[in-house]
């Protein structure tokens, strides 16, 4: 499959451009608005609790997470993980700005308001976010091991195990175009966020550019995993060779 001419072009080589452009736009828009302050005299702990206890979100945790653009809210546990990267308020140190006070950076902001989008999300019981976490363990499946009985199915010519793989792996591409309404819904709340709390003019541009490149690596992903599909069902029911 990896050498076949037809992956390679249909498959490969745009989702790689796709992916790769995505992944480059978050980079630049985030370090760009990493270096300007958000103008909020409070660190990121405390700007997350103060947007959570303003939604009514007392009950919800917050808690350090290792890594870049790690950051997330996790639905079952209720607790808003921030990264080290967000969390380090030495992230404007590049500024030249030496101050005492907490600093806290435009893409920093953003970020976090995001996640307590999802915190919103999940406490007012969206069905978008429902219909996402009720795909879950289908989708474990369906990027796991479906390809798999597909590539068996196919090669071993069982078109029975082909098409079980095919439908599991259907579930993961369900669940990339589900995460696209409960993404932008939490990235809207995000700017909703900002806005109320005073970030506005370049700033408010600024949150809502490092959203919006967020929020095209979830199309990316779901244009990759929609493709591959096709790839799959074309290997199964197209191929006359
Ligand atoms: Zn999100």
């Amino acid at each position: 499959m990896i050498f076949d001419p037809i992956y390679i072009v249909a498959v490969l080589l745009p989702t790689l451009a796709i992916t790769g452009w995505a992944a480059w736009r978050v980079k630049s828009t985030y370090g760009k608005w990493s270096k300007v302050d958000s103008g909020m005299n409070v660190d990121a702990f405390d700007f997350a609790r103060r947007l959570l206890d303003r939604q009514g979100l007392q009950h919800v945790k917050i808690e350090p997470t290792p890594g870049k653009l790690t950051d997330h809210y996790d639905p079952r546990g209720k607790v808003l993980r921030v990264s080290t990267q967000v969390a380090d308020a030495s992230a404007l140190s590049t500024t030249g700005v030496v101050t005492n006070s907490p600093r806290l950076s435009v893409a920093a902001a953003a970020v976090i308001a995001h996640e307590v989008g999802h915190a919103l999300q999940d406490h007012a019981g969206e069905p978008a976010m429902k219909l996402r976490q009720a795909i879950v363990p289908a989708a474990q499946f369906g990027s796991g091991i479906a390809p798999w009985l597909i590539i068996a199915g196919v090669f071993l010519t069982i078109p029975g195990l082909a098409i079980v793989g095919l439908i599991g792996f259907g579930a993961a591409v369900l669940f990339t175009f589900a995460t696209l309404p409960v993404e932008i819904g939490a990235s809207g709340k995000a700017l909703a966020f900002v806005n109320g709390l005073g970030m506005v003019g370049e700033k408010q541009t600024g949150a809502r550019e490092v959203l919006k490149a967020a929020a095209w690596t979830y199309v990316a992903g779901a244009l990759t995993a929609l493709l591959t599909f096709l790839y799959y069902a074309w290997l199964i029911f197209g191929r006359r060779d």
